[in-house]
């Protein structure tokens, strides 16, 4: 995971950190490995049971505290410059040296934290409060600079590329799990370093937006949602497209169409300054005015960057409002038991006076055999 690989651009990280720390009257930020260090510190060690620790406060310098053994991957990471690297070897308690580290006060901590890790601290340093660092502080990571834009769309362009590909493979007779495979395949094929997920909901498993791809085996007049992504550099993708099997069932058409007004109007709600609930409301007006309103029963979208779900939530109650740079889904849906469900998202980037897509699959009715 190479999240920004200049020492200049994460410098800017970890002092705006230490800004945000600062206005929330807080002592510090403490980091595990997760997407906050990767974004912060470009060190990105596999989340384990020994403790790698970041230390960001504000008027101190940086520290982190990392296993002895991955050492020279923390010396090797764009932010060894600004960060001073402290190993500990295996026997040593490193929650009694982080503890000494981090001194006392009230401490933000990331939210990836693992309970393992916080207990360990909470045991070792008996004057140190602990505040998720989710609730406690703005979000880090929600604004994308240009570097972070590129890649973000660069990963849903070959996306956009699978889903191109899964136009030409057969549907009718095959499960969903095949579906499933040929997806993985295809993201694979176009660049993505991992596939994360991918979702092939056909018929009435269409009607659960996080059924995940089973055994039933699709057949003509059945509607199928495809809900894919992986990452690529680091960065994720996340598209939705809703797909026919030769003739649609009754009722698809139009429940397609309002699916897609619905997607339109949240697209162009977005601006800078505009609350993220609204851009929820736009689309979720479509719906309710075509008569769907309870068919359409989870948030219009989320942040996505480093993380596949991350701020800013576009979700009834988040009045916060968006700013140029900022990366979210868009993704309304509506969903009929037993029968089928439609759901199309792209992701978006919040612009100076808008948004753009980053995503370019056809969203008028796509047929597949
Ligand atoms: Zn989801
Ligand atoms: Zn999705
Ligand atoms: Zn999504």
């Amino acid at each position: 995971m190479s999240a920004g690989s200049h020492p200049r651009r994460h410098a800017e990280r970890l002092e705006r950190a230490a800004r945000f720390v600062e206005e929330a009257g807080l002592d510090g930020l403490l980091v595990t490995p997760g997407p906050d260090l990767a974004y912060l510190a470009g060190h990105a060690p596999p989340p384990l049971e020994r403790l790698t620790l970041l230390v960001v406060a504000p008027g101190r310098d940086s520290v982190m505290l990392v296993p002895l053994l991955e050492r020279p991957e923390a010396l090797a990471s764009p932010a060894a410059d600004l960060i001073e690297i402290v190993g500990w070897a295996d026997g040593e308690d490193p929650y009694a040296t982080a503890a000494k580290l981090v001194g006392a006060g009230r401490f933000a901590i990331a939210d990836q934290a693992w309970a393992s890790h916080v207990l360990g601290l909470r045991e070792a340093a008996s004057d140190l409060a602990l505040v998720p660092a989710g609730r406690a502080l703005p979000p880090l990571r929600a604004v994308k600079d240009d570097e972070e834009l590129a890649a973000l769309a660069r990963v849903a362009r070959v996306a956009d590329a699978a889903f191109a590909d899964i136009l030409d493979v057969p549907f009718a007779g095959r499960r969903e799990t095949d579906v499933a495979a040929d997806l993985a395949d295809a993201l694979r094929r176009h660049g993505h370093q991992t596939v994360d997920f991918t979702i092939v909901g056909s018929g009435p498993n269409g009607a659960s937006p996080h059924h995940e791809a089973g055994e039933r085996a699709m057949a003509p007049g059945d509607a199928v949602v495809l809900d894919f992504g992986g990452r690529l550099d680091g960065y994720c993708s996340d598209i939705t497209r809703t797909v026919a099997v030769g003739e649609p069932p009754a009722g698809f058409p139009d429940v397609y169409e309002v699916v897609r007004r619905a997607q339109q109007a949240a697209f162009e709600a977005i601006r800078p300054g505009v609350p993220a609930q609204d851009v929820d409301r736009a689309a979720r007006a479509v719906i309710g005015d075509a008569g769907y309103g309870e068919s359409f029963f989870h948030r219009t979208g989320h942040g996505i960057g480093l993380e596949v779900h991350e701020p800013p939530y576009i979700v009834e109650g988040n009045a916060a409002p968006l700013e140029t740079g900022m990366t979210f889904s868009i993704e309304p849906g509506v969903y009929l038991p037993g029968r089928f469900g439609v759901r199309i998202e792209d992701i978006v980037a919040v612009t100076g006076d808008g948004s753009v897509r980053l995503n370019e699959a056809p969203r008028d009715p796509q047929v597949v055999r």
